[in-house]
Formats: structure tokens, sequence, C-alpha cells
């Protein structure tokens, strides 16, 4: 069989972006050639430097080229700048828009037991990407009793729809997955609805019912996946209290985003937690993490989110196996313990974890 290409695009930003970055590409490279894949790379600009240098975070180029070259990318992290600078916006949030990546995916997996959390935490948050009250549309005018502010809420059939969709999709892949790796899964494939629709009958109203009849298509329905739903601020208590419990998460943009850092929360370092901007037939991985400018350049960034963030790549350019391949070495990695850097406890440097996890592979 001749082996597959994929194209990747590697966009590392700024900050310990250009550390991490260098290890996804590595970590690809590792992988065996019995999984019959290769990769091309691609390396390209956006981000605060690319600002100062250029006058523009994110260059025509990289979108261009993003377009029209590439299976899939990763993404660093950007710099924001510390005063509202005239001309910049965030190139990721661009990028976004730019390839339509409507789904923002937030797996978030424990390490180990702890006394708050005896049960093994491994759950996904599914955030709505393109709507919600961050169309940005908002307007303040003059009362008689002072200013007033107001931002448009928009909820869409078309966007609730695709977005539960992907969640079911999710759901039933990490059942699979399961299935295929400890054989004895008790879990059932679940996605739980968040919403308010108890008070935003119309907005949320309309994510709630249009989710669930996504949900109820006949090929979710004949895999056995559970729909379950919760009141968002029932949700944030019961995830905090019970994570366990919960499989898929699907939220509308704003929950979405309180609920993906509040998990990221409960397992610890933000060195840990992956993400994936997903639209239809692309995927950019990104760890959770910002730029961390008070560790750049001493060569002690955790490069986990971000192998973990190539993981979830793969698996949205269905990849599955060599998704599982890099998923087990960096859970070997952590649950030895013996390589972890100092936002976990330990005193490994990135590239000694690397080589720990290379080894893995
Ligand atoms: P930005 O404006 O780019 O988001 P920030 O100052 O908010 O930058 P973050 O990257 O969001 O910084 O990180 C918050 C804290 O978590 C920092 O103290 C940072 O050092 C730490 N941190 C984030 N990512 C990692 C990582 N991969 N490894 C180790 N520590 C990290
Ligand atoms: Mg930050």
């Amino acid at each position: 069989m001749a082996a597959r290409t994929l194209r990747i695009g590697l966009i590392p930003g700024d900050g310990i972006g250009r550390e991490v970055i260098p290890a996804g590409r590595r970590i690809l490279e590792a992988l065996p050639a019995s999984l019959g894949l290769k990769f091309s790379f691609i390396d390209l600009d956006a981000g605060f430097e690319t600002f100062k240098k250029t006058g523009v975070a994110l260059p025509d180029k990289t979108v261009d080229t993003l377009k029209k070259e590439c299976d899939g990318a990763l993404f660093g992290a950007v710099s924001s700048p510390t005063t509202p600078t005239k001309g910049y916006s965030s190139p990721i949030v661009a990028l976004r828009k730019r390839l339509d990546l409507y789904a923002n995916v937030r797996p978030v997996k424990s390490v180990a037991p702890t006394p708050a959390f005896p049960d093994p935490i491994d759950l996904v948050i599914v955030r709505e990407n393109t709507e919600d009250l961050y169309v940005k549309e908002e307007k303040t005018y003059d009362t008689p009793n002072g200013k007033v502010a107001e931002a448009i809420k928009r909820i869409s059939e078309h966007a609730s729809s695709r977005i539960a969709t992907m969640a079911g999709e999710i759901a039933l892949r990490r059942h699979r997955v399961r299935n295929a790796t400890d054989g004895v899964s008790g879990k059932q494939a679940t996605v739980t609805i968040t919403h308010k629709s108890n008070v935003l009958s119309q907005t949320d109203g309309l994510f709630r019912q249009t989710a669930r009849t996504a949900l109820e298509q006949a090929r979710f329905r004949d895999a056995g996946l559970v729909i379950d739903e919760q009141i968002v601020d029932s949700m944030v208590y019961k995830l905090f209290r019970q994570p366990a419990d919960y499989d898929v998460i699907v939220a509308p943009n704003l929950y979405g985003d309180i609920l993906s850092d509040g998990a990221a929360a409960l397992v610890g370092s933000l060195g840990l937690v992956p993400s994936a901007n997903v639209g239809d037939g692309f995927a950019i991985g990104e760890p959770c993490h910002g730029s961390a400018p008070d560790i750049q350049g001493q060569g002690i960034a955790n490069p986990i989110a971000t192998l973990r963030s190539v993981a979830l790549m793969l698996e949205f350019l269905e990849q599955e196996e060599a998704a599982a391949k890099i998923y087990q070495a960096v859970d070997e990695n952590l649950s030895e313990g013996k390589y972890l850097t100092p936002d976990m406890g330990g005193k490994a440097k990135t590239e000694e974890v690397m080589e720990d996890v290379l080894k893995r592979m």
C-alpha cells in the first residue's frame, strides 16, 4: 500500500508556541511507518511578532496556503498586546472565521485519581464557535438614567444542528475507541446538551430543540447514543462535583467558553489541555494555553497539550490509530511521572519530556 501523505501547516505564533509546535512536528515524524502515513510540513506566519514586523497578524498567504495546500494544521499561541494596539486583532479568531471552523473541541482527561476526584475524568466539551453573544453586535445609548449597553445573542438552527451533529459523532468515535482499547468500557456514548432555556426560551430554546432533533437522527439512535441535557448553572455544579459522570458536552459559544476553561482547571496544568478548531474537512490542533511569556525561552514549556492537540487533529483527519498511539505514549509518560515539567511539579525540560515520549512511540 502506498503511504498516504498528509500536509500539515505549522503556525507556531508567539512565545512558547515556538517551543511546543516543533515538538508537535517531531511526534508526527515519530509515528511508526507501519501506519502507512507520511507528513509534509509547511511553516506559516501569524501572531503578534508577525504583526510587529508586517502590520498584519494573519497574512493572507497563511490563510490561502491552509485552504489550498494543507490537510490540517497546528497552531501554537499568540501574545495579546498589553495595551490596545491599533489594527491588531487575534489571528486565531480570524482564522476560525475565514476557514469556517465552527467547533472548538476540548477534551479534558485526568492524569491520576485524586482524593477530590477518585474516578477518572475523561470528557469532551464541544463549543459552538460562530454565533451566540460572540457575533459582537453591541451598541450603547444614552437614557435619562445614564448609558445603556446591549449585545445581540444570535442562535441559528443551522449552527446548532451542525454542532450537535459533530458532538454526536465525537461521542460515537470515543465509544468505539474506548471499546477497542479496554474492551469492557461500561460507559455509554452520551451527549449532554447545555442551555438556559428556562430563562432564554427563544434563543437557548432553539439551541436545545435543534440539538435534540439532530441527535435523534437514526444513525445516532441505532448506535445507542444517549441524549442528556443540563441547565448551564446546574451543569457547572455537577461538572465540579462529579466530572466522571460526563462524556460529551455540547454548548452554545459563551457557555462553552466558560465550561471549557473551568473543566481544564479540574485536571491541573494548562500545559496538559489540548483543543481543536474543527470545520467540515479541516482541523487545527491548538494547545489551550497562551504564549506564557513568563517562561518563554527557558526550555521548560510543557509540550503535552500540544502533543494531545496533534492527536486530536489526527482524529478529525480520520487517523484514529495514529492518534491512539500518541495518546498512549503521553499517558505512559504522565503515569510514570519521571519526566515532568515544572508546571506539573517536576524538574524536566521540554526536551527531556519529548525524549521520554518519543521513546515510547
Ligand atoms: P497569553 O496572553 O498569551 O495568554 P498569559 O500570560 O495569559 O499569556 P498563559 O499562556 O495563558 O499566559 O499561561 C498562564 C500560566 O500558565 C502562566 O504562568 C504560564 O507560565 C503557565 N503555562 C501555560 N502554558 C504552559 C505550558 N505549556 N507549560 C508550562 N506552563 C504553562
Ligand atoms: Mg492566557
